[in-house]
């Protein structure tokens, strides 16, 4: 399968159409932006790191039963996946109280929250991808009811799941961001990425921090980090 046309180019990949016309290739870049796009950067290697480590996780949660638009990885940046609507929510699950939630509600970062909690925010740069509930989601006429209760079951099954992967390999899953679709029939499937761009991932001994906060804050090593979390997951699940 060869790339033909890109359609759409977002902040950390692009998206070309196949010879196939239910399949796409997403292209991974070394871009990485923070703040609604504020800060720029390109981070060595990120694309790959984030190719193989969303491939690692993605063959995971498969295998537990999570549907997703993953078909396959074609080489160290492109992957082939099902050609999907994207529901323009970006679903959030925290474990651990950080970032936006912790300045939110001034709850110290770090602090254990008693049961996952649920997010939805509304993907619109615009407006600054807004945080919402399910009344708005429907309200904004993205999504059906029964979808948005499938989005959740997924979205806590997929937590459980990751939080026994990244356990495995000693590290906390803070929080993390999914994106779902839609194929032609109608089934909701789990999208986008799964990597250190749109987790927060802690080291359990030291609580060092392995993912996009070493950007966004500047605290350096940011590859490293990255290359980090490969490393552990390819010593268990390649
Ligand atoms: N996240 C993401 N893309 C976004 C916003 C958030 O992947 O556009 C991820 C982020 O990496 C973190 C989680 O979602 O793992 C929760 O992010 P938060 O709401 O705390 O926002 P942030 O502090 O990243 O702005």
């Amino acid at each position: 399968m060869t790339k033909l046309n890109m359609i759409y180019e977002g902040k950390a990949k692009q998206l070309y159409t196949t010879e196939d016309d239910t399949k796409l290739i997403i292209h991974y870049k070394d871009d990485a932006t923070a703040f609604n796009g504020v800060k720029k950067a390109s981070i060595e290697h990120k694309g790959e790191l984030n190719n193989a480590i969303t491939t690692l996780i993605f063959k995971q949660l498969i295998q537990a039963g999570i549907p997703t638009h993953y078909i396959e990885t074609l080489n160290e940046r492109d992957q082939l996946c099902h050609k999907v609507d994207i529901i323009p929510l970006e679903v959030i699950v925290r474990n651990i109280i950080a970032g936006s939630m912790a300045k939110r509600l001034a709850i110290l970062e770090g602090t254990v929250a008693p049961r996952p909690i649920y997010e939805l925010c509304y993907k619109n740069d615009d407006l600054g991808d807004p945080l919402i509930n399910e009344d708005h989601a429907l309200a904004l006429n993205v999504v059906r009811e029964d979808e948005l209760a499938e989005i959740k079951r997924l979205t806590l099954r997929i937590n459980e799941e990751l939080k026994k992967l990244f356990d495995t390999i000693n590290i906390k899953l803070v929080d993390f961001k999914l994106e779902f679709g839609k194929l032609p029939d109608g089934t909701i499937v789990l999208a986008d990425e799964i990597s250190p761009d749109t987790c927060r991932l802690w080291d359990k001994d030291t609580n060092q921090k392995l993912d996009k906060d070493r950007f966004r804050r500047d605290l350096g090593q940011v590859e490293d980090a990255y290359q980090e979390i490969l490393k552990r997951l390819k010593e268990h699940y390649a």
